[in-house]
């Protein structure tokens, strides 16, 4: 039985970074298959099948709280630095990673993988997870409409706080070769990747400035969920 809270609209579907197992459930399907596809990275990378999940550092650790240093060289540091938060936010299952940043694996350059949930055409639960890989990313546009938002993180286990955000953002960013890209976002992408460029900066979704309303753990959120589903 799906959760109608995440069924009920496609907005609220997607509205939560790092969701909880049950809602893994709900948003991936418990049969589906996740495919994966990157966007950003070399393809010798994309076949690369030589998994390296690193550690994630966890909150409270100096290496989250520093603004990160710009990538100046696109060499092969980069792409294996790129390969690991690949492999470890993929390895991320409970909950999902939306998202990882290279301080989280305590690298403090500004590389960072945003995922982006794409249902899929046919008929089934399926959904695809598109990876794509930002490295320097700058925001260039964010849209006056903001909207408040649950997040969780992977450095901050068992904790979800409301963050407000912009709806839409317009940034540029380079890929793992150095080609520069442009690329709008909206919705649940446009906060992942907010969330994710916040980690180069040092920020957390803790930080005062970040979080919004009571912090739950995972227990309070669920519980919280389903009083909203049985509305
Ligand atoms: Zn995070």
């Amino acid at each position: 039985m799906r959760y109608s809270v995440l069924g009920a609209s496609s907005e609220m579907r997607y509205s939560v970074l790092g969701a909880s197992s049950e809602m893994r459930y709900s948003v991936l399907g418990a049969s589906s298959e996740m495919r994966y596809s990157v966007l950003g990275a070399s393809s010798e990378m994309r076949y690369n099948n030589a998994m390296s999940v690193e550690t994630i550092l966890i909150e409270p650790h100096e290496k989250l709280h520093v603004k990160c240093e710009p990538v100046v060289s696109f060499d092969k540091e980069l792409k294996t630095l790129v390969q690991n938060l690949l492999d470890t936010v993929r390895a991320a299952k409970d909950p999902v990673g939306a998202g990882l940043a290279a301080p989280q694996l305590g690298v403090l350059n500004r590389v960072c993988i945003a995922r982006r949930f794409v249902d899929s055409d046919n008929d089934t639960d399926d959904i695809s997870l598109e990876d794509r890989v930002l490295i320097n990313p700058v925001l260039l546009k964010s849209s006056q409409e903001k909207v408040l938002g649950w997040e969780g993180c992977l450095s901050i286990p068992d904790t979800y706080v409301q963050v407000e955000r912009a709806e839409k953002i317009k940034i540029e960013a380079y890929d793992v070769e150095g080609k520069k890209f442009f690329l709008n976002a909206a919705g649940f992408f446009a906060r992942v990747i907010q969330h994710e460029m916040d980690h180069l900066e040092g920020k957390i979704i803790l930080d005062e400035d970040r979080a919004v309303g009571p912090v739950l753990t995972e227990e309070e959120f669920n519980k919280m969920l389903e009083q909203k589903t049985n509305l």
